[in-house]
């Protein structure tokens, strides 16, 4: 048989691509790298890191309104919102070195800049071209998602996709959806001085957490002015002499919300059409992802795995990253060996302010399994640090099996959460448990004390009782 041109053909240079790419390169394997658009895929371009410079843009302005609190007088705000998104764009082009294919061609990667479609198991077609491969990776990533709302395509909505081309600040702004994405989002715009309305269907935002955090993630948006509305469906769009409305409907009663922009929010839909695979009998999932087993291998062929936001089921770029390494090892080293996928410990975090970061499961999912579980709290209202900066809000709460210390989900909610919830994650992954966390010398005055006063708070509520009473009797002695 003919040798093939590729170890891997990888489609897609996103996040999940990339680190395909990446791992096969590091081990010496030939490998292609195909990507129609922009490379860095929507984490670069439209994702996280746009997502993040705004933020932090939108927190100095939280700071410089609460300039009281920090015994400052005074602040002169000014600012203009297109200086802020060119900001925004030049992150991106900071980052973009470590994306970019002089970086990836460096690392002995073959770079094509174009549309792929897999035309069988072993032939990709690019640039009027037919590239053969052993194996082939689909990291074609997401797109935001936009539901048929009737009289929604009247006005120029945005999504995640083209909000960073916008260059005037919205003045009145409608987010429909209170996820991750619509919520970051939402708390943003409304620091920047937009009017903000969100419209959830669900009960609650980022309705995945427990209920104490969606609710103080509420309070804190009302407080901050956005107008929150759950359990509100959006029926339609209309445009009455070029004035715009969302008509809503809560309870049974319809609402009218009027705005200038409309940002859709309401959930990513996986990339497939126009890759081939129908055509060669790769089938997709009910969410529209591609259907891959444990080894990330299509269910259709053994040599085609999928990874990040097209296979799922997490749509993070960590997880992409994460799936890339199966991806890349099995499809080299299988038969000779080849690992099921880990989804153990995973974490996550929205970046509203306060940050909500999660790992392992939640109160709400261990009575949903009925896991039996004993909940210890810590409220970061309490730590040093926290009240020195003015951040004494929120809590770090763990989830332990009955009578051990082994830890099966953290939720923090404050200040640089998914920054402390990293200890836990290690925690989690090496099997440490929450003695050890305790056991460990954390610095003062940190946030990430935090981690250790809420070991201390299980430790408390586990403390051995018949131990204590014999040395209370031992000390009273002793005296
Ligand atoms: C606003 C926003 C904020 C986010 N914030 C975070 C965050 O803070 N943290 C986090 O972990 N995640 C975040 N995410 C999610 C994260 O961006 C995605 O999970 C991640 O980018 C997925 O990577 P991927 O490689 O699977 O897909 P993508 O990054 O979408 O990459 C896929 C690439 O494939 C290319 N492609 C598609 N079809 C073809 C084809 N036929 N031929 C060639 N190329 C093709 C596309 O052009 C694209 O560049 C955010 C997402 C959004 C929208």
């Amino acid at each position: 048989m003919a040798k093939k041109d590729y170890n891997i053909i990888v489609i897609g240079g996103g996040s999940a691509g990339l680190s395909s790419a990446y791992i096969a390169a590091a081990v010496k394997a030939k490998v292609a790298l195909i990507e129609k658009h922009k490379m860095g895929g929507d984490c670069l371009n439209t994702g996280c890191v746009p997502s993040k410079a705004l933020i932090r843009t939108a927190k100095m302005l939280s700071y410089m309104k609460r300039h009281k609190e920090f015994g400052i007088r005074s602040v002169a705000v000014d600012f203009d919102f297109a200086e802020v998104m060119q900001r925004v764009q030049d992150v991106i082009r900071k980052v973009a070195p470590h994306d970019s294919v002089e970086r990836y061609r460096g690392l002995g990667v073959d770079c094509y800049e174009g549309e792929a479609r897999v035309i069988s198991p072993h032939e990709v077609r690019v640039n009027g071209k037919t590239l053969t491969a052993k194996n082939i990776i689909i990291a074609s990533g997401a797109r935001a998602f936009v539901p048929p709302i009737p009289g929604l395509e009247q006005v120029e909505y945005l999504t995640s996709d083209n909000l960073w081309d916008l260059r005037e600040l919205p003045e009145r702004l409608v987010v429909a959806g209170g996820g991750p994405i619509g919520s970051e989002l939402a708390q943003c715009f409304a620091r920047l001085g937009s009017r903000v309305t969100q419209v959830e269907m669900l009960p609650a935002l980022i309705s995945r957490e427990d209920q104490e955090f969606s609710d103080a993630l509420r309070q804190r948006f009302m407080q901050e002015g956005i107008d929150v509305r759950t359990n509100t469906t959006c029926k339609k769009i209309v445009v009455e002499n070029g004035r715009r409305f969302m008509i809503t409907e809560a309870g049974g009663k319809q609402d009218r919300v009027e705005f200038d922009r409309i940002l859709v929010a309401v959930g990513r839909k996986a990339n497939t059409t126009g890759l081939g695979l129908e055509d060669i009998g790769v089938k997709l999932g009910p969410r529209g992802t591609v259907e891959v087993d444990a080894y990330l291998r299509t269910m259709a062929y053994e040599n085609i795995y999928a990874c990040g936001d097209v296979a799922g089921p997490y749509q993070f770029t960590h997880t992409a990253a994460h799936q890339s390494w199966y991806c890349a090892v099995n499809a080299l080293f299988s038969p000779i060996k080849k690992f099921k996928v880990d989804y153990r410990v995973i974490p996550w975090c929205t970046f509203t302010d306060p940050e909500v970061a999660r790992v392992g499961i939640n109160e709400m999912e261990a009575k949903a399994q009925g896991i039996p579980c004993q909940v210890s709290r810590y409220g970061i209202d309490d730590l040093d640090r926290a009240i020195a900066d003015a951040e004494d809000h929120g809590a770090v709460k763990i989830l332990t099996v009955p009578g051990k210390d082994e830890i099966l989900g953290v939720t923090i909610m404050g200040y640089h959460a998914g920054d402390l919830i990293a200890e836990y994650v290690s925690a989690m992954k090496n099997g440490v448990g929450l003695n050890k966390v305790l056991g460990t010398i954390h610095i003062y005055p940190t946030m990430a004390e935090a981690n250790k006063y809420a070991a201390g708070v299980w430790k408390k509520a586990n403390a051995p009782q018949a131990l204590l009473n014999f040395l209370r009797k031992f000390h009273a002695w002793r005296r």
